[in-house]
């Protein structure tokens, strides 16, 4: 008996893949189960919505830090820790006003809505008042220099509803918030104000970092809601002398100390090889950055306590990481990306969620077609939580930073309500479905099961 025992014991060791197989499949479908039904993901990214704004740099972002490491180590997480990084102080405080004033129509000043652009300076305290420059692009604002000196320039270029993917519509315009004042301040502007770059028509401002450039004046930059954005455009044209008074007080202060936040489940079998998965615990503060990218880090933890959950053991260790300062610099991602290298860690694969808490699609991949083939072997299981593609692609802003991993991969929700809400007070814990977001969560989770079962 003790014999056949021995036999049949070591006919597994041998040919465990078919048995392994079932079991994966099994815990698959086990980690679906756990993650619509226990939904841990959705319940942090609540906790973590309340602590307000998390700006890099600021008294929240800490708080929400802090929270987020208690939140590890209470989980069962191994390896706790957090990674300093040094990150950008920029400050928004209390004034940020703008009005226009009529010259040829009659009517009381009106004001719009309006946010400042992340990294902008403020104004002087009585403010800039300035004639308006309108134009779609930098091109048009280079045929119309002579006109653009001590003007404010109004760029009105709108997010194109026509391509199906709504992050090439924010590709195609989002130029105007990041170099607008650039390209403003070379024909000697005063200040610019842009358009929101988002698919809803509301007057929600969306802002988001905007850069200067240090040969250059710095001029203040501010984000204008689409439905002033139309109405300032169609008073123009009636009344092209009119005037707008902009109010800014925010600032850029020195750079400040952050921290990423870092926990695993380290591997059984090849504890050396490491597969991360994080998004971005930054976020722009007008909302409370729950699809950009809070959600996203709160997956990320999601997916290593769902294979706890359901017993999964990795033979690789699994990593999250909830990078700090992705959204104005890369802070974050350099700080980890340098200790990788220094440490000489094995990274093999990084999992990147940062497009939003949407129904699964896919996961765009960078990665040499061997790895590719063998990722789009897998998914008939990943088609369980929806997973429709694997496809060559981009990854992340932060994980792409780490050198020599064999797989970058980005994982794709459906993007068609995303820039709705994007650095916008729309981006809040309420706009969030828990099963979207929970299968989010055990898609990458099946993802990091897979990998770590039979590497990448
Ligand atoms: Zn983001």
């Amino acid at each position: 008996m003790k014999s056949v025992l021995i036999t049949i014991l070591t006919t597994f060791s041998f040919f465990p893949a078919q048995t392994l197989d079932s079991l994966i499949n099994k815990k698959a479908d086990m980690i679906i189960k756990s993650a619509l039904t226990e939904q841990i993901g959705y319940q942090l990214l609540e906790e973590l919505t309340e602590l307000g704004g998390r700006v890099s740099g600021s008294a929240s972002s800490l708080s929400a830090i802090n929270w987020a490491k208690l939140k590890m180590e209470e989980l069962g997480l191994a390896n706790v820790y957090l990674q300093e990084a040094m990150v950008p102080h920029w400050v928004r405080n209390d004034i940020e006003s703008a009005e226009i004033r009529f010259k040829k129509i009659r009517m009381a000043n009106r004001s719009l809505n309006i946010a400042a652009l992340g990294g902008s300076i403020g104004t002087p305290a009585e403010g800039i008042v300035g004639n308006v420059l309108e134009v779609k692009n930098f091109k048009e604002l280079e045929t119309r220099k002579a006109e653009a000196k001590g003007k404010i320039i109004f760029y009105n270029r709108a997010f194109d509803n026509t391509n199906v993917n709504p992050f090439i519509s924010y590709g195609m315009a989002v130029d105007q918030r990041v170099f607008g004042a650039i390209e403003a301040s070379k024909y000697g502007a005063k200040a610019v104000i842009v358009r929101s770059v988002t698919s809803k028509p509301d007057n929600t401002p969306h802002v988001g970092v905007m850069r200067y450039a240090d040969s250059l004046a710095k001029i203040p930059a501010c984000a204008i809601g689409v439905q002033d954005a139309d109405f300032l455009s169609g008073m123009l044209k009636t009344d092209p002398d009119l005037q707008i008074s902009i109010k800014l007080n925010c600032e850029n202060l020195p750079e400040i100390m952050s921290y990423n936040v870092i926990g695993e489940i380290e591997g059984s079998e090849y504890p050396d090889e490491i597969i991360v998965i994080g998004g971005h615990l930054d976020a722009w503060d007008k909302g409370s950055g729950a699809h950009d990218d809070g959600g996203g880090c709160m997956q990320s933890i999601d997916a290593l306590l769902l294979l706890k959950a359901v017993g999964y053991t990795p033979k690789r260790t699994i990593r999250c990481v909830l990078f700090t300062n992705e959204e104005n610099g890369s802070g974050g991602a350099e700080a980890y990306a340098d200790s990788a290298l220094k440490s000489g860690e094995k990274h093999i694969a990084g999992i990147e969620s940062d497009r939003g808490l949407g129904t699964p699609r896919g996961f765009s991949v960078t990665a040499d077609s061997l790895t590719l083939k063998k990722m789009n072997s897998w998914l008939p299981l990943l088609n369980k939580s929806l997973i429709d593609w694997i496809r060559p692609g981009g990854s992340g802003a932060d994980i792409g930073k780490i050198k020599n991993m064999q797989a970058y991969i980005g994982y794709v929700p459906d993007s068609q309500r995303y820039f709705d809400y994007h650095h916008s007070a729309n981006d809040t814990f309420d706009v969030v479905h828990p099963r979207e977001m929970q299968l989010g969560s055990a898609s990458m989770a099946i993802l990091l099961m897979l990998i770590s079962e039979y590497g990448i």
